[in-house]
């Protein structure tokens, strides 16, 4: 898929560098199911040690594996929402390997037939959409989790010694691959943010990267701009901070920069990131799919998604949070508009906005005096009032702020509660500021306005919160500029 017509990022290319990034990722989202993939274990985070465990997830002889359909409709649900290619077969396939999380030796995985084919996200932004190609999307088991004791880097190297918890062994687990398509590592956070949010909102999974529930590889390579084919990549695995990512993206560019100009060879690799020290250390060189002599899981049979069940879920498909941020563009700008879907302080803006209250004011309400908070959907019609009458004192609007998200409550409580305008009134408060600020005074002769707004917030104080803003405003700048 050809990439290079699209628009650019205005960031993505500063600082101006003879080298261009070339960022691919894999993401991993453990399915929001209440079972395991192949097994009835129950999925529980925190649970004690080895307590949801069975035959078949410890792979025992003779135990089979039973597909848990409530997984595929997941991923068929996500790869709908990516516009992904969805086969009319796809494939278990066995990725064999050893290690000790892995009882039976192998991974059911998928390989040449997986659930999604290509599809793409497309990250809204105010130079248009930047298309994110999506290569395929997968489903497998999770491995279980070791636990290293003892030792300074919780690695296996230097460890006293290491325990299995095989409650993890088993967790459907959804693989996301995207195209190289990414340019820098800020593009590659948005893209990761969108997804994330995208397959929160599904119900596709958690995604909670502190609990382990979302991961990701990142590959890296960079070549010479107007360069054709890539470069050797490395891959960064199990990276799980959003802010870790960004810095190891970094650093892999850096690193392999520096390298390629001092003519060294850059081999393709697994790396891993050390946040401490910010740089990146080689693994092991990394192994191609040949490797792990795949070959199709002869206990299970293929998967043929019915034609019914994709119509019913593309017909449940919700307005996703990219078409979403690019509906509200229109009014708050692209910046704001991913804010307010991102930080889950969307919903309470659409409940103001029901009641008459204006996009952007609903969205200034929203990321700052709700943020973070629930507004009971009752008390939208009477804060919208409160909000709408313009008169009310700092701290009476503030208390229907925080009554709003506690209790019923009714504008009337508020609405008494009125700003003092009044020029006279106001007057001696302004006049005693600005002769306890002579600093800022002059500071504000000399150019520099953004020091009003310490001098109203002083006059607030002064008035204990009870003076109407906008006249505050006013007076200062009439003695100011007098
Ligand atoms: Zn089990």
């Amino acid at each position: 898929m050809s990439r290079s017509s699209r628009p650019r990022h205005p960031l993505d290319d500063t600082p101006v560098s003879a080298w261009e990034s070339v960022i691919g990722l894999e993401v991993h989202a453990h399915l929001k199911t209440r079972t395991k993939m192949f097994c009835r274990c129950e999925l529980e985070y925190g649970a004690a040690e080895n307590t949801r465990t069975c035959p078949i997830c410890l792979a025992h002889p003779g135990a089979l594996p039973v597909v848990n359909a409530r997984a595929i409709e997941l991923t068929l649900a996500l790869g709908l929402a990516l516009g992904c290619e969805l086969p009319a077969r796809a494939v278990f396939a066995r990725k064999n390997y050893f290690y000790p999380d892995l009882p039976k030796g192998y991974q059911i995985s998928q390989y040449e037939e997986p659930l999604c084919g290509a599809g793409e996200l497309a990250i809204p932004t105010a130079q248009g959409r930047e298309r994110v190609g999506i290569v395929r999307a997968h489903l497998e088991e999770d491995a279980a989790k070791t636990v290293h004791a003892g030792g300074a880097t919780g690695r296996s190297v230097g460890a006293d010694y290491s325990l299995v918890d095989f409650n993890r062994g088993g967790t459907p687990l959804l693989e996301i691959v995207t195209e190289p398509d990414l340019r820098s590592a800020e593009e590659a956070l948005r893209f990761l943010r969108l997804l994330r949010q995208t397959i929160v909102e599904l119900g596709v999974s958690d995604a909670e990267m502190e609990k382990g529930t979302l991961r990701c590889d990142v590959n890296v390579s960079v070549r010479e701009r107007g360069e054709e084919g890539y470069r050797p990549r490395w891959e960064i695995k199990n990276m799980n901070s959003f802010t870790f990512i960004g810095r190891a993206i970094e650093a892999a560019l850096r690193q392999q920069i520096a390298a390629h100009e001092a003519g060294e060879d850059v081999g393709q690799s697994t790396y891993d990131y050390d946040p401490d020290t910010d740089t990146l250390t080689a693994h092991r060189s990394k192994e191609e799919a040949d490797d792990y002599r795949y070959f199709p899981e002869p206990d299970l049979v293929p998967v043929e998604p019915p034609a019914k069940l994709v119509e019913r879920l593309r017909a449940e498909q919700p307005e996703l949070p990219g078409a979403r941020i690019e509906r509200y563009a229109a009014e708050l700008g692209f910046e704001r508009a991913g804010e307010l879907v991102m930080t889950g302080n969307e919903a309470n803006a659409v409940l103001l906005v029901a009641q008459g209250l204006d996009l952007d004011a609903a969205a200034t309400v929203s990321m700052n005096q709700l943020a973070g908070r629930t507004l009971l959907s009752e008390n939208a019609r009477p804060l919208v009032e409160v909000v709408q009458a313009g008169n009310l004192t700092r701290e009476a609007l503030n208390a229907a702020f925080d009554a709003s998200t506690e209790r019923p409550i009714s504008a009337d409580e508020f609405l008494g509660q009125t700003a003092v305008s009044d020029e006279a009134t106001l007057g001696p408060a302004v006049d005693a500021v600005l002769a306890a600020n002579p600093q800022q005074v002059e500071t504000y002769r000399g150019g520099k306005e953004g020091v009003l707004g310490f001098l109203v917030g002083q006059v607030m104080r002064e008035t204990q919160g009870k003076a109407d803003p906008a006249v505050v405003n006013r007076l200062l700048r009439e003695r100011l500029s007098s």
